[in-house]
């Protein structure tokens, strides 16, 4: 596995509080996640801390319960922090704990196993599913926290007799940290967030750079925007990640010129941004002789120009997110999203250059019917054949299909969840329809194998690609 590193490795010291930092999926998906590596940027800064990563094991690696560089046990380590982005990893971090040899229950753990500090959006909504498997859970914004939680242990172990429940008695003291053992389980609700940083005085950007990742090819992601204004109704980032924060056009330039020495490419994150503001990003970008590429992407905050720049850039995928059918659009807090506004972006990314296109859908929102997947699955035909009338029939169609995970803070907070067999009955449903309209269905739960299934075949007008967790939990 080649990386290219922005810091150097710091020298192993066994003295060191080694700080692991855990993503709970494969080195694919986890590399790029840019909260494991602004928080290891915080940690490297820290003296007598060593920090390091663990990725999910594969099951041909050798090596399950060493990390990633030092290649000790993480069962070794002094605290692990679990970075906990959905809900489809949750089992992976109990399963890691277990081949660790950590007891995965911390009502089970002894003085000497690491403490377990779990974050990321998933315990931000709701840490009670998995209270009883993590020691702290961080509710906000970690950056800040980090610091005082390390420096906390680094006094507990001071005196060389270390005792967990005392350090717990402390952490819980701090803001926006959760301990189950000393909060109990009603207590949550009453534990405030930390405060939302200043993200330009400490920017999260890539600091491990590798192309065996998801994206394919060495990227240097920026977060040029946190938080989201837009509230709609299922989304957690809208009400419990505010408010929104953007980088200065100084810090954003002091960071492509960094990331330039790095990597030619230039992935932005941002939700909501208007798009004057996008384009000049990507205009510095490209002045620069860097190639950008950006996520997906809301329709009203896409401008024909950003499109004709990533076309140019050479980014072969464009993502929308219409979520559901145009009438439960209006029950999700979306109405404004048209599919023929879709449609349209669809034509000017294929004349673009831009070959692919993906959908993101979710099932299962209050008042959805099967007439809703009925029209789902015409409008997913509507865009294939959009593509294949406009030339674009090397063009690959893409659909993120997920159920639909109630969030607390969310006005959906008390939706009903549809069960795991429900959802798998509308998916089959879905497909048996885009099956019915002549069109080759691939299903998969991985999209790491979307190079394996391109060297099969190059025209692609009769091929719908599902990427999704249904039927997988
Ligand atoms: S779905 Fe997108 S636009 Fe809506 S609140 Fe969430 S991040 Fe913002």
């Amino acid at each position: 596995m080649e990386e290219k590193r922005i810091l150097p490795l710091k020298p192993f010291n066994s003295n060191c509080i080694k700080f692991i930092l855990a993503f709970p999926d494969y080195y694919e998906y986890g590399l790029p996640n840019l909260a494991i590596q602004v928080l290891y940027r915080k940690l490297y800064k820290i003296r007598d801390v060593l920090p390091d990563r663990y990725y999910l094991y594969t099951d041909d690696s050798k090596e399950k319960d060493k990390i990633l560089e030092y290649k000790i046990p993480l069962k070794e380590a002094d605290i692990v922090g679990f970075s906990i982005p959905y809900e489809g990893v949750i089992l992976n971090f109990i399963k890691i704990l277990d081949i660790c040899g950590i007891p995965y229950k911390a009502s089970q753990r002894q003085e000497n196993d690491p403490i377990i500090v779990c974050g990321g959006p998933v315990v931000n909504c709701n840490p009670l599913p998995i209270a009883p498997f993590g020691d702290i859970f961080i509710l906000g914004e970690g950056e800040e926290l980090i610091k005082d939680l390390v420096n906390l242990y680094k006094n507990h172990k001071k005196n060389g007799y270390f005792n967990k429940k005392n350090f717990l008695n402390c952490v819980s003291q701090l803001r926006g940290c959760y301990v189950p053992a000393v909060h109990g389980f009603h207590g949550y609700g009453l534990i405030k967030q930390t405060k939302p940083i200043d993200i330009n005085q400490f920017p999260s950007h890539s600091i491990f750079i590798s192309k065996n990742t998801i994206y394919g090819e060495e990227t240097f992601s920026i977060e040029l925007r946190r938080g989201c204004n837009q509230r709609c109704r299922f989304c957690y980032m809208g009400t419990r990640l505010r408010p929104a924060r953007t980088l200065k056009e100084s810090t954003f330039k002091d960071l492509v010129d960094i990331g330039l020495r790095y990597s030619r490419i230039i992935k932005l994150f941002y939700e909501g941004l208007d798009p004057e503001y996008v384009e000049q990003c990507l205009e510095y970008i490209r002045g620069k002789g860097g190639k950008v590429r950006i996520g997906s992407q809301r329709l009203d905050k896409l401008s024909e120009r950003i499109i004709k720049i990533i076309g140019e850039a050479g980014q072969r995928k464009l993502t929308v997110a219409p979520e559901t059918t145009e009438r439960l659009r209006g029950v999700i807090g979306k109405q404004k999203i048209r599919n023929k506004d879709i449609l349209k972006i669809v034509e000017i990314s294929s004349n673009c250059g831009i070959p692919d296109f993906g959908l993101y859908f979710i099932i299962g929102l209050p008042f959805e019917t099967i007439r809703d997947i009925d029209e789902i699955a015409d409008f997913i035909m509507e865009v294939r054949e959009k593509m294949n009338s406009l030339g674009n029939i090397n063009g690959y169609l893409e659909i993120g299909l997920n159920m639909l995970y109630p969030k607390p803070w969310t006005p959906f907070q008390y939706a009903c969840t549809i069960l795991p067999n429900e959802a798998e009955g509308r998916l089959q449903y879905l497909i048996s329809k885009l099956s019915k309209g002549g069109y080759k269905v691939v299903v998969s739960t991985d999209v790491v194998d979307e190079k394996v299934e391109r060297k099969k075949e190059s025209v692609y007008k009769n091929l719908i690609k599902i990427e999704t967790t249904i039927g997988t939990l």
